[in-house]
């Protein structure tokens, strides 16, 4: 149909007239007077009401660890022998390097970027903040919190570019000759939100590569581990077992939190690397904490019991958030195949659909989708800074709002993008 002509082939008249359509669309939908909120990556209600059996765990009496300890009162730093052993394979580490923390992953990236900074890692010869500009690599697009820390303490960001398998490692290894680069972000599996999974290969490199600095560290990120959404879930090959064998046992900091599996404001957070890495990290977090909440480590052990009690509970996780994806797939098909404004992921798991729309339209398109009552994740995001060389790209997140408020939402960015890109044809 007209509808799917390219538009980088209208020209006079038919731009016009199709560009008058798409405004007409766009009118239409506007008057809608919709309310819908693309932006939050974090699980719908009735996710999180998949463990509401824990709010009534571990029951009255349920108190102590397998070993006898209270878990009422203060002390064991590491976590419970049976909390490591239930979340070590997931880590892909032994559970004598996994430590337990509070709930949220990102405050231990935190924890571990300031640690460094004030006190440098095994093989620092000094913090790291007494380097003159130390400096992280950042895969692009990538998650705004992780560049929001480097902002905070006043490490430089660098992007790099990712190719659907995994950051250009060819970038990558120049980059990191610079002893100032500290340290790389990766989130690598169903990358936030490229939703790509790094390949065998790029790990192999990641691991081996030559750095300038002696006490650089991969901060990986694996915040999407057991997060399908296909039968055939992408499983990224194992850093630790990488940095050993290419004879860089220390490069690696492992995290990870049940934030998606349980409970995102409640659940449990990990830190695994190797044994002097292990112990670093619990001698700084030993001056900050005399212990974790073990209550809810044994919360999460009633709840989820092992391996196949995670897996189970992600497939409920994957019935309720699979066709949000696919709905976005579908509304976004209808209105843009064959007109070449824009790309996206079609994700095997994770939690965001990365969209590239025509360069130099992502902020009109965020400002139409607003005026539309439509919120999206502001244009430059997923980029250090904010700043978007290409003003292109778009994180949908589609797991929190309703399947129908996702179609409706779908179909208002697909007008909105087509929109965009018609304005500027036309201007
Ligand atoms: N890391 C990544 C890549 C994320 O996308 C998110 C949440 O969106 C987090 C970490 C947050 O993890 P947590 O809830 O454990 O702090």
């Amino acid at each position: 149909t007209e509808n799917s002509t390219p538009v980088a082939e209208l020209r006079g008249a038919a731009l016009a007239a199709r560009l008058a359509e798409v405004r007409a669309d766009y009118d239409r939908f506007r008057a809608r007077d919709l309310k819908l909120d693309m932006t939050r990556g974090k699980p719908a209600p009735e996710q999180v009401a998949l463990a509401d059996a824990m709010l009534t765990l571990p029951g009255n009496g349920d108190v102590f660890s397998e070993s006898g300890e209270d878990a009422r009162n203060y002390g064991n730093l590491q976590g419970f022998a049976e909390t490591r052993a239930l979340f070590a394979p997931l880590l892909g580490v032994p559970p004598e390097q996994v430590a337990v923390g509070e709930n949220s992953s990102l405050g231990v990236m935190h924890d571990c970027v300031v640690w460094a900074m004030l006190k440098g890692v095994p093989g620092s010869s000094r913090p790291w903040s007494k380097e003159e500009a130390p400096a992280f690599l950042c895969p692009v697009p990538g998650y705004d919190r992780h560049f929001a820390i480097l902002e905070e303490y006043g490490i430089r960001a660098i992007p790099v570019p990712l190719t659907g398998r995994g950051p250009d490692m060819e970038a990558v290894e120049a980059l990191v000759a610079d002893p100032s680069v500290k340290g790389m972000w990766c989130v690598p599996q169903y990358s936030n939100p490229s939703g790509e999974t790094y390949a065998p290969e790029v790990v192999r490199r990641l691991a081996a590569m030559r750095t300038g600095a002696p006490d650089f560290r991969l901060f990986w990120d694996n915040a999407y581990a057991v997060h399908d959404l296909r039968d055939a879930p992408e499983r990224v090959a194992n850093i630790l077992d990488a940095c050993t064998a290419a004879g860089n046992p220390d490069r690696a900091f492992i995290f990870a939190s049940t934030s998606k599996v349980t409970l995102a404001g409640a659940g449990l957070s990990f830190f695994a690397a190797s044994p002097a890495n292990t112990a670093w990290y619990l001698a700084r977090a030993g001056k900050r904490t005399i212990g974790p909440d073990k209550l809810n480590q044994l919360r999460h052990i009633r709840f989820l019991r092992d391996e196949a009690g995670i897996r189970a509970h992600m497939v409920r996780h994957r019935a309720l958030i699979a066709p949000k994806f696919d709905a976005v797939d579908a509304a976004l098909r209808a209105r843009l195949d064959g007109t070449g404004v824009a790309h996206w992921t079609a994700p095997a798991g994770g939690y965001f659909i990365s969209l590239d729309a025509t360069p130099g339209t992502a902020r009109r398109v965020v400002t139409l989708a607003k005026e539309a009552g439509l919120a999206l994740t502001p244009a430059g995001a997923t980029w250090p800074g904010g700043q978007d060389p290409e003003d292109s790209n778009l994180r949908l997140a589609p797991t929190f709002p309703s399947l129908e408020d996702v179609r409706a939402a779908s179909e208002g960015i697909a007008i909105c993008i087509l929109l965009a890109a018609l304005e500027r044809r036309a201007a």
